[in-house]
This record gives structure tokens, C-alpha cells and sequence, in this order.
């Protein structure tokens, strides 16, 4: 009979203990929960880095810019605000860019050497650290959507040309006649190039693009880098590359790691600038790795990254980034970049030149 009583109460004890340790852990799942809505999010956009002189700019054109800009941020941080997905936010905002003709994205994409325009884009989100980009797409009215599809819903990571549209119509994106991408502006950007090349003994070779023309005339790309309130970062850009590019020539806006990356132990990335430079660079993983690996703040990798690796290969442009933290950078080493944040307290900044 003892031996019964002392047996009925030791199992009484440990089911009391595992009790307990249940209830802790049910504890530990609600204030994890607690926890994944986190009050910092915050994103940050660029419209292209370049030789933007206020000299050059009139003021209904910079009106007609900080508009889009504000448009495009705004749209982002009411998604973020509401809940939504960083991945979401940045998608709608670079929309905005794509649709307008004043930047070299989707409407008012640059055109090729054959009079043509060819896009490229891509996106990373930082949870799973998932991936998507296209280029060469020449229907395709907004990339980043075409992205983002070959990222959630095929299980590759970049498709390229005939192909990409074929996946594209397959998946209900849409697509315009190639006419659409026609601006009066980029067509006479092509043809002061082209004129411009006649007087080059050699325009192939690589000193051509040291021409300041050239050289100027491949900026204007758009991309977002965003922090949800779940803590989950993501980043995009989208782009029609460089005028008069010839075969086919792809940038780094498609190529994850040089155009685009994001991380949530680190940060989220968008490039824009010169893009066989920021290629070699590596330049979005590189910030990322910077700050990884060494330990630095967003800020001192994206000013090492931007003011001293890029140019010391003899490249140029700029990074928009936002970290796990919900800090936020737009650093560049041209005369100006188009850029816009919004930071979870509503606080907006709009910025074109060098301050
Ligand atoms: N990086 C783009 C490219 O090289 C151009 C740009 O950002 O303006 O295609």
C-alpha cells in the first residue's frame, strides 16, 4: 500500500513538473509571437545616380520627379504600416518608378543600339533568402512583377529573353507592345550617341564608355530596399540599362549580389550606377558581407563599398539600404541620386543632389 502511495505521488510530481514546463513554453511561443510584430520598419527607394546638376534641372522637371518619388515612398510605408509584407511595399513602390517615363525602368526604359528596349530586374527577400530576376525582357510592362513570379512561382532564379516572356505570359503578367516603352527623350539620347560615336575611331573598345555622353546616359535605374513590421527585410530593382547597348548586354540590376540583395541578419540592398563595375564589385553582397563578417554599420559598409571599392576599379554610382534595425542609407559617389525614405515614425526625406 506505501509502495503505491509513494508511486501515486512521485507521478503526480512529474506530471506536475511537465505542466509547468509545457505552460513555460506556451509562454515562450506567445511572447515570440509578441515579439515577430516589431513597431521599426521603414523603407528607402532610389530613381538612378548620376550627373544630376541643379544648373541643368528646371524646376517644373525636379517638381515632376520629387512628386514621383513621394508618390512611389508613400505607397510603400502605408503597406508597411498596415502590416503588409516588405516584399509587397517594394514591389508597388518600384512600380510607380516603372510606370512613370522619367525613369530608366519599364515606361521610360533606355533604348539599344537597335532602337530596341531590353529590361532587366530583380528581388531578394531576406527570411529565406529567396530570389528572382529576369533579363532582356522587351514586353514585359513591369519587371519587378516578372521578378518576383520567377522567384514565388518557378524554381529558378533568372530567366533571360524569349524564354522569360514565355514564363511571363504564362503566369498573367502583363505585357504591352514594345511601342509602349517609346519616350521622345530616350530616342534622342540614342541618336546624340549615335552621332557622337561616328566621331570615335573605335567604338567598340572600352574607351568609348569613358565618354562622358555614354557614360552618363545608362542612369536612371529604380529600386526599394524595405523593413516589415515582421522584422523581414527585402529588396528590388528594376531597369532598362545603358543606352546603345549592343548584344545583348546585361547590368548588374538583374544579377543578385551585385544589383540587389538582401539578408535579415544584415541588411537589404539596391544598386544603381555602373553597372559592369558594381558587377565586378559585388557591391550589394558586399555591403551585406561587410557588415556581416567585420562587424560594421550599414553606413561604413555602404560608404566603403560606394566611395572607395567602386572607384577604385574606376566605377561610379550609388546604394539605397535599410538595415535589420530599420537604419536607413542612400550613399553615392556621383553628383546626384534620386532618393526617397520613410521611417516608421511617418518621417519623410526627398533628395536629388549632393547635400
Ligand atoms: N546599373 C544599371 C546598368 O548598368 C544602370 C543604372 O543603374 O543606371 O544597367
Amino acid at each position: 500500500m506505501r509502495k503505491i502511495i509513494i508511486l501515486t505521488f512521485i507521478s503526480l510530481f512529474f506530471s506536475a513538473c511537465e505542466y509547468k514546463i509545457e505552460q513555460k513554453n506556451d509562454k515562450q511561443t506567445t511572447i515570440n509571437d509578441e515579439n515577430s510584430t516589431k513597431s521599426n520598419f521603414g523603407i528607402v527607394l532610389h530613381g538612378g545616380a548620376g550627373t544630376i546638376l541643379k544648373e541643368n534641372m528646371s524646376d517644373s522637371l525636379e517638381a515632376a520627379y520629387k512628386e514621383v518619388l513621394e508618390k512611389a515612398i508613400i505607397t510603400g510605408h502605408k503597406i508597411l504600416e498596415n502590416g503588409g509584407t516588405s516584399l509587397e511595399a517594394i514591389a508597388e513602390t518600384i512600380k510607380i518608378m516603372e510606370d512613370s517615363p522619367l525613369f530608366n525602368a519599364g515606361k521610360g526604359a533606355v533604348f539599344t543600339h537597335h532602337e530596341t528596349n531590353e529590361l532587366d530586374a530583380s528581388v531578394m527577400v531576406g527570411n529565406t533568402k529567396d530570389a528572382g530576376a529576369v533579363s532582356g525582357v522587351t514586353h514585359v510592362k513591369n519587371p519587378i512583377e516578372l521578378a518576383i513570379k520567377v522567384m514565388t512561382n518557378s524554381p529558378h532564379v533568372m530567366l533571360s529573353g524569349a524564354g522569360a516572356e514565355q514564363f511571363a505570359s504564362e503566369q498573367g503578367i502583363e505585357m504591352v507592345d514594345p511601342s509602349y516603352f517609346y519616350t521622345e527623350n530616350r530616342f534622342k539620347s540614342l541618336q546624340r550617341i549615335k552621332d557622337s560615336e561616328k566621331t570615335q575611331l573605335d567604338h567598340n573598345a572600352k574607351s568609348a564608355f569613358t565618354d562622358p555622353l555614354i557614360k552618363d546616359s545608362k542612369f536612371g535605374t529604380v529600386g526599394a530596399a524595405a523593413l516589415d513590421k515582421h522584422g523581414n527585410l527585402a529588396a528590388g530593382t528594376s531597369t532598362g540599362g545603358m543606352t546603345n547597348k549592343k548584344w545583348n548586354r546585361i547590368g548588374d540590376a538583374p544579377i543578385i549580389g551585385a544589383g540587389t540583395y538582401a539578408n535579415n541578419a544584415t541588411c537589404a540592398v539596391s544598386s544603381t550606377g555602373w553597372g559592369e563595375f558594381f558587377i565586378r564589385a559585388v557591391v550589394a553582397h558586399d555591403i551585406s558581407a561587410l557588415m556581416e563578417y567585420k562587424g560594421l554599420s550599414l553606413k561604413e559598409a555602404a560608404r566603403e563599398v560606394i566611395q572607395k571599392k567602386v572607384p577604385s576599379l574606376g566605377g561610379d554610382g550609388g546604394v539605397i539600404a535599410i538595415d535589420k534595425d530599420g537604419n536607413m542609407v542612400a550613399e553615392f559617389n556621383t553628383a546626384g541620386m534620386y532618393r526617397a525614405s520613410m521611417n516608421a515614425q511617418g518621417e519623410l526625406t526627398i533628395g536629388i543632389y549632393k547635400e
